[in-house]
Order: structure tokens, then sequence, then C-alpha cells
């Protein structure tokens, strides 16, 4: 089985949704969501991104907004920002969920600060967990927010969700749509840019607008990436990259990682599951064409998303695998785009 280091999860949301039942959800494994201990085990799950990530109020499993998600064409408004005040305790107490699992399973998964550890933990076969924050919706003005956590052993963070911040501004979600829906940078998000160069925190451009991308790809001297995204050519949704996005991330060296939500892959922007492989192998097909073989790699979305019925839950990544060799991708391809180039790209971005 290859291990699969991955772009993008939230399992912590469901943590900090149901905190009591912490030790259920994540070390026994009930069977719910994407993501347990036992079955990243039994998945090949060899880590990834874990995110720190806050539910807006009025949209957190909204009824009216999945029905809208089901029946493109979609034009869903743009979530109000949440203020520092609002956000502080709530990323806290995600962060540490995320320092608890690393208490809790006993040596199953750690919380990697440097490229080596992940590469040791992919040796060992440990699950390697970033901190990831999506949205610096608790980073203050001042910055003093994100030495804190980066003292935590935060390493990545996204300027936005998909809503605004004192920061930047994000893509609502939208099909069909271009990215390009708003403002730039804000000068607070130029000094986040820099600030995130000095300590050597990866910046997430997943949710951000094209202006914005386009803002970070000037001023920052990291390689440019988009841990859980697909190609805006076979699926026209606000969230997905245009090939002019994707020639840039190449250009810096930078990273794509496949999100396996199907409103971001099928042709159609529909949120239904009964899409078989097709849809997942055109999107990898064209990434890879677009990036290149170092490019590329997963970012499955899993907890966050409604996943290919094909792909399902985490024990589905060898399947996943399978059909990606099926399909003619040989070992070497197949071990870079599972960990390689996301543990090469932690490598030119942490550079220890
Ligand atoms: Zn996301």
């Amino acid at each position: 089985m290859i291990p699969v280091f991955d772009g993008h999860n939230d399992l912590l949301l469901r943590l900090l949704d149901d905190p009591a039942r912490r030790a259920e959800i994540f070390l026994t494994g009930e069977g719910k969501g994407h993501l347990d201990l036992p079955r990243m085990q039994a998945g090949g799950f060899a880590g990834g991104f874990f995110a720190i990530y806050l539910p807006s109020p009025a949209a957190h499993d909204d009824p009216e907004i999945e029905a809208q998600m089901e029946k493109p064409p979609y034009a869903l408004p743009l979530s109000d920002l949440i203020g520092f005040d609002a956000a502080i305790l709530p990323a806290v107490q995600a962060a540490g969920h995320l320092l608890w699992m690393e208490r809790a399973s006993a040596g199953a998964l750690k919380l990697c600060r440097t490229a080596a550890e992940v590469a040791e933990c992919l040796k060992t076969g440990t699950i390697a967990a970033i901190m990831h924050m999506e949205g610096a919706e608790a980073i203050d003005e001042s910055l003093d927010a994100l030495h804190l956590f980066h003292a935590a052993g935060l390493r990545s963070i996204g300027p936005v969700w998909s809503r605004p911040t004192i920061f930047g501004h994000g893509v609502p979600f939208a099909f069909p749509s271009s990215p390009d829906t708003g403002p730039g940078l804000t000068e607070a998000g130029k000094r986040l840019v820099a600030e995130c160069n000095r300590l050597k925190i990866m910046i997430d451009l997943s949710h951000i607008n094209e202006k914005g991308f386009d803002d970070v790809a000037r001023l920052s001297d990291a390689p440019l990436v988009a841990t859980h995204s697909n190609a805006h050519a076979l699926c026209a949704s606000s969230r997905n990259l245009t090939d002019r996005q994707l020639a840039m991330i190449r250009e810096t060296g930078g990273m794509v990682g496949l999100n396996f939500a199907v409103g971001f892959l099928r042709p159609d922007g529909r949120k239904d599951d009964g899409c078989g492989w097709d849809p997942v192998l055109r999107h990898m097909d064209h990434l890879l064409k677009a990036l290149g073989e170092d490019h590329l790699g997963f970012g499955s979305d899993y907890d966050g998303a409604t996943t290919p019925a094909v792909i399902g839950d985490v024990t589905g990544l060898p399947r996943l695998l399978q059909a990606l060799a099926d399909h003619g991708y040989d070992r070497p391809l197949l071990e870079k785009i599972a960990h390689g180039n996301w543990l090469a790209l932690l490598r030119r971005t942490f550079g220890t």
C-alpha cells in the first residue's frame, strides 16, 4: 500500500462540534464522517494538513444551502466576516484538539513542525499532522496571535476561507463562476504574507479570490500552494483554479492537492456523489498536464465535503490509487502524487 499524505481535512471541526466525545470520534472511531485513527491506519493515510476552521454561524449545515448546491447554477452569498474576539476561543480549542490527538494517540500521530519530521513519520508509519489554519480570523492585526499559534505548531495558513477577513477576501461558492470575485489583499494581508514568509509558514490559496491570489504571487517568496482545489477548465466553480493560476503555481515550484468534493469535480458542479471515477481521472490528467508531475498531490477535504461514492471515506484511498494505476499512472508517479510531492514542497517551504 502506498502511503498518502493529504493536503486538507476538517476532522478538527468534528471534534470542535462535539468535544466531550472526542475520544470516541477520533481514537475508537464510530464509522461516521471520513476520518478516525483506525480508518486512517486502514486506508494508508500517512498524514496531512489538519485545519483549524470556524464555521460561519448562519451557514453551518444549513439545509437550504445544501439544496442549492445540489442544483447548479447557484451563487451563494459571501458569509459575513467573523471578528477576532469571536474567533480566537474556538481556534484555540481546535488547536488544542490537535495537541490532544497527538497525546492521546500514544505515538500513532505526531504534530510535525519540520519537513524532516514528516519524512521521519513517513518512514516509521506514524501519522504526520501539520497544523493549518483555514481562514485567518483568529489572527489579530498586530500578528501577535500568528506568533503564538506558530509557537504552538502552526505551519500553514489560508488568509481567508470563503468569506472576508481583515487580510483579504474569499470566493463565494458559485457555479458557474470565475474566481475573480472581489478585491485583493488588504494592507494587513500584505503584512501577513511577509510575516508568514519570515516564519516559514506555508500560505494556502485554496479559498482566496483571484486578485488575492495574484497579490500573494507578487509578494510571497514561497512556492504558491492550493491545498484543496481543482481545475476550473473542467468544473467552473469559483473554488477551482484557472489554467493561468495553475501555470503560476508550477512556475514557483508550488503544489495543488486534488479536492475530492464532488461539487468541485463534476463538470455540472452538482453536489451528487454518483459520478464514478471519470471526473476524478479527468481532473488528475488536466492538473498533471498543467502542473507537471512534481506539483500535484491530494487534498481530500475529508470531513468537509461530499466525496464521490467510489472513494467514500479514508479507507477509499487504496481504491483511488488503484483507479489511477488502472488509468495508466505508474508506481513512481503514484508515489510522487501520494506523498513525495507534498514532502518535497514542505522542504522547499519550511527549509528544514
Ligand atoms: Zn476548504
